[in-house]
């Protein structure tokens, strides 16, 4: 008999349907987006972490609650050890219908294989740019870039699909290289999206004059190649869909800036440390691992996941330039996955 699960709706009329899970605040990579390398940043404790059994507990109630996808962000969730075994219990919870990892690539073909027949069945890589200098200064560490183009070789060599490709793109930085990363996806069959820069956390300096819009990003696709717009396969779906027209390969452009997607946001966020975010740009975590340490029972967790969604509101997105709401301060994404 399958999954029996409420649909819950938030206040905006969204219904929980995915959660992201960072599995560690740790990365090997101190991207100048995310978490710049001269920051000094206080890493969480070992003991702090959820280990991989409080985690499927959880996600087993959650797809109680109609969640159907996982995502398993960081910081960098392979610098977690034995991730396999997190996804084989993930794999083998009833309701869960889609499990994803969104990494940066370091290490990627060593453990690939691993993730795969343990249940891992979509992978999203960070790809930046494809000069080795640039990429050291990105990400402001000496790490040869063909071990992330081996580990994504490796991703589609293991049969996961689709391979996705993120770029997020910084103007000034690596925006003279859309076509050549376009170039390097077409040449492989990698489903590229393209990401406007993103005012996340409170640590990269963002501005408006470092986006280069959705509209913008098209613009220079479209004079290289054919380009077609594609509907959303789901109202959730973050990511503008096109697609090239004369090799029929889908890409996407997540314009979180130009054309905010806070309708259709169906996610919920689970950070390393057992608090729960209702939106990327919150500044509130919602502590759920004291319960679960405390011995609360799963009814007790399911209402408390309950009351979360139902008095959700977040919108950000479509409020970021308004006053009140862009001095907040806000979680770092490198807590809570992007
Ligand atoms: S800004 Fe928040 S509410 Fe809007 S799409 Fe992103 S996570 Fe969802």
């Amino acid at each position: 008999m399958g999954v029996r699960s409420l649909t819950l709706k938030d206040k905006l009329n969204r219904p929980l349907k995915d959660i992201r899970i960072s599995v560690t605040d740790r990365c090997n990579f101190r991207c100048f987006f995310c978490m710049p390398p001269d920051k000094d940043i206080q890493f969480l404790d070992r003991k702090e972490l959820l280990t991989y059994e409080e985690i499927a507990k959880l996600v087993k109630i959650l797809s109680q609650l109609g969640v159907r996808k996982v995502r398993i962000t960081g910081g960098e969730p392979l610098m977690r050890a034995h991730l396999e075994n997190l996804i084989a219990l993930l794999s083998d919870i009833e309701g869960i219908k889609d499990i994803a990892l969104t990494t940066n690539g370091y290490k990627l073909a060593q453990k690939v294989k691993d993730l795969k027949e343990a249940g891992l069945k979509r992978i999203t890589v960070s790809l930046i740019t494809l000069r080795q200098e640039r990429f050291v200064s990105m990400i402001g560490r000496n790490v040869d870039l063909e071990e992330i183009i081996e580990g994504i070789e490796e991703a589609k060599e293991v049969g996961l699909e689709p391979v996705k490709i993120n770029t997020v793109v910084v103007k000034g930085v690596n925006d003279d290289e859309i076509i050549d990363i376009a170039e390097f996806c077409r040449e492989r069959g990698l489903v590229l999206r393209f990401i406007e820069f993103m005012d996340v956390g409170t640590l990269n300096g963002w501005n408006m004059e470092k986006v280069v819009s959705a509209e913008e990003i098209l613009n220079i696709l479209s004079r290289k190649y054919p380009v077609e717009e594609l509907p959303k396969k789901d109202e959730s779906e973050t990511s503008l869909r096109f697609k090239f027209k004369d090799i029929n390969l889908e890409f996407g452009i997540i314009a979180s800036v130009t054309k905010p997607f806070c309708r259709g946001c169906t996610r919920l966020r689970l950070s390393a440390d057992g608090k729960f975010y209702t939106c990327l740009f919150s500044s509130v975590g919602h502590d759920v691992k004291s319960l679960l340490r405390g011995g609360a029972s799963e009814e007790d967790i399911k209402a408390f996941v309950e009351n979360l969604w139902l008095n959700r509101e977040d919108r950000y997105s479509e409020l970021r330039t308004q006053e009140g709401v862009k001095n907040l301060p806000k979680v770092e994404m490198f807590r809570v996955g992007g």
